[in-house]
């Protein structure tokens, strides 16, 4: 489609970051550009409308930066969920595997209620443990999961597998 173009065209490969080896997928240029940048925004803001989404979840940090538009644009709240050790209270926390050791994330004890239905968004889906770890917080914090909705996947690196596993049944949107 020609979002796609749209969004792919303002998406750039750098090669060897953040380590030799590793292409990274830059959105920078995509942020800089407000026609691609409020596409997005309303490409994301149609999905949480659609799912009935009472909350956007945005990971830190450039989901933050995607997900505080769209939920601004589909008036619902906004929730973050952070590397751990950065949120202030009660909070419940999620370690998992990276390629080397472990990272944790962290969400607030009472940032969401059984009431809420909530989309979480981010840039990238790549090994899917982020979002794996982040989802299983927002359940335990007891909110019902309606969907999430990345930029871009790696498909290469399947991670869709274990998106699709933590969201049980719930849908994965890669714009
Ligand atoms: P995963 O846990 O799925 O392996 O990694 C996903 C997380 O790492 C996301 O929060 C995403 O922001 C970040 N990430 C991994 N690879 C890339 C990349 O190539 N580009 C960008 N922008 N983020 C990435």
């Amino acid at each position: 489609t020609s979002l796609q173009e749209l969004l792919l065209s303002r998406i750039k490969d750098v090669p060897d970051y953040p380590k030799p080896g590793i292409v990274f997928k830059d959105i920078t240029p995509l942020l800089a550009d407000s026609a691609a940048f409020t596409a997005l925004t309303d490409a994301f803001a149609e999905i949480c409308l659609r799912q009935g989404a009472t909350k956007v979840v945005g990971l830190e940090a450039r989901g933050f930066i995607l997900a505080a538009p769209v939920a601004v644009r589909a008036g619902v709240g906004f929730v973050p969920v952070r590397k751990a050790g950065k949120l202030p209270g009660a909070t419940l926390g999620q370690t998992y595997a990276l390629e080397y050791g472990r990272a944790e994330v962290e969400i607030q004890a009472n940032a969401l209620t059984a009431d809420d239905r909530v989309l979480m968004i981010d840039d990238v889906l790549a090994t899917g443990g982020t979002a794996e770890a982040s989802l299983e917080l927002i359940r335990r914090a007891g909110a019902q999961v309606t969907g999430l909705a990345v930029l871009m996947e790696l498909g290469f690196l399947d991670g869709r597998a274990k998106a699709e596993a933590a969201l049980s049944g719930a849908p994965l949107e890669a714009l």
